[in-house]
């Protein structure tokens, strides 16, 4: 019986057997046991299921890929170390030297810097493009050695919405895959197979696990790439994968096929692996994520339609503003709400915004986002500091830009604090 997203939140890749534990385990053990060499040669094979080495797979960590693939609709999923790794696998599973990415220019850092510098030491290269690119001008950035489009369905942190039709369309158009980082809106907001999305990746780090303990990151597959059809590009996945026992992973395993090749050979390679305490914490994360993300939106939208009140406020950025540029996108993609994230500037530039940022008693200044608790960031003296305000406006962050992820306590005395320290400025 399929369920609704909320009981997949609280249920989805774990059911016990009679008698068994409750709670998802923690199966804290790097091997498993078999009875004959021959049964364990055929789990080295891939011709049959089961744990050998948790670098490989892990029952707790299984069982969270799990629930992620249930809530984001997908054919199979697996755990990263990290969302940085997520990224990295999602690609590179894919490519290799002298192969080519498009990608939006609207992407966390640590994307952009890994796509940009690190993948181009690989001999991998890209162009970046803007999530408002019209649809003729991306079409003319795709070339013959182009394999996979990479953007974020709500950009972190200039909180663009992408439209995703748009990229899928033109992703499809030249025979390769959307692969989409939803981390932001998580699938409580936003599932992007719905909008023809090939691949998600997920910084767990963020709202899934929701109470900043644990980093991971998860991988996505819907399944719906025809690899087959475009052989001639992913001869990966395609022709028999002579380092593992000459298994073809698009014929034999199907659906999963692209998440077995990340995980028989990405994670075999460079080990990548969420430890299974760390899947266990996410777990319990996941089962309040469809409260948590709802009452992050719904205070946000509070907080942000105070801030644009606020004659303190030069500006708001917020897509569940009516004023806001993206809307409309955000309408049709994130109708439940976006994310608690909000970006806005002060009255009186770079020291107002200091002296906002020291008055502040609730909300804590830390260099995260997306959990349960009230923080803020002013790249401007923290992260960003030995800028000028010129080369600040040229990075695109501008000198009075303070970022708030607004936590899940009351909006009340969220909006008090945030007043008090406005009014010290
Ligand atoms: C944080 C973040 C990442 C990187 O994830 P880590 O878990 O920190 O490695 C990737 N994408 C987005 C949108 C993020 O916010």
């Amino acid at each position: 019986m399929a369920y609704k997203i909320n009981t997949n939140c609280v249920q989805a890749g774990y059911t016990p057997g009679n008698g068994e534990a409750r709670v998802l385990p923690i199966y804290q053990s790097t091997t498993f046991k078999y009875e004959s060499s021959e049964q364990m040669g055929r789990l080295f094979d891939l011709s049959e299921s089961g744990y050998f080495y948790t670098r490989l797979q892990n029952p707790t960590n299984d069982a969270v890929a799990a629930k992620i693939c249930a809530l984001e609709g997908g054919a199979a999923a697996m755990l990263t170390s990290s969302g940085q790794a997520a990224t990295f696998f999602s690609l590179f599973t894919i490519l290799g030297a002298g192969d080519h990415i498009v990608a939006s220019s609207a992407i966390y850092g640590g994307s952009f810097n890994l796509i940009a510098v690190t993948m181009k030491r690989m001999g991998i290269d890209a162009t970046f493009v803007h999530p408002d690119i019209t649809e003729e001008e991306l079409a003319a950035t795709f070339k013959p050695n182009t394999k996979a489009v990479f953007a974020e369905t709500l950009a972190n942190p200039a909180l663009i919405v992408l439209d995703i039709e748009k990229f899928s369309r033109q992703a499809h158009a030249h025979g390769v895959p959307l692969i989409i980082d939803n981390t932001f809106p998580t699938p409580i907001n936003c599932n992007p197979f719905k909008f023809g999305a090939d691949i998600v990746i997920h910084s767990t780090t963020k709202y899934m696990d929701g109470h900043a303990t644990a980093v991971g990151g998860c991988i996505v597959d819907s399944g719906n790439f025809d690899w087959l059809a475009h052989a001639d590009k992913y001869p990966g996945l395609c022709t028999p994968d002579d380092s593992y026992h000459g298994v073809t992973y698009a014929k034999d395993f199907g659906k999963g096929g692209y998440i077995t090749k990340a995980t028989a050979q990405l994670m075999r390679d460079l080990g990548s692996i969420q430890s299974p305490q760390n899947a266990f914490l996410l777990n319990l994360g996941l089962e309040t994520l469809h409260l948590r993300v709802k009452r992050h939106c719904e205070n946000a939208q509070a907080v942000a339609e105070y801030l644009e009140a606020s004659d303190k406020v030069t500006w708001v950025n917020y897509p569940g503003l009516e004023s806001n540029k993206y809307h409309a996108l955000a309408e049709k993609y994130l109708p439940n709400g976006s994310s608690g994230v909000i970006s806005f500037g002060v009255k009186g530039r770079r020291a107002a915004a200091t002296k906002f940022m020291d008055s502040l008693k609730l909300g804590a200044i830390v260099t995260h986002v997306a959990d349960a608790r009230t923080c803020l960031l002013h790249p401007a003296s923290t992260t960003h500091r030995q800028m000028t305000d010129e080369q600040l406006v040229e990075a695109g962050v501008l000198p009075d830009l303070i970022r708030l992820s607004v936590g899940i306590e009351d909006v009340s005395d969220i909006i008090a604090d945030l007043e008090q320290a406005l009014a010290k400025m």
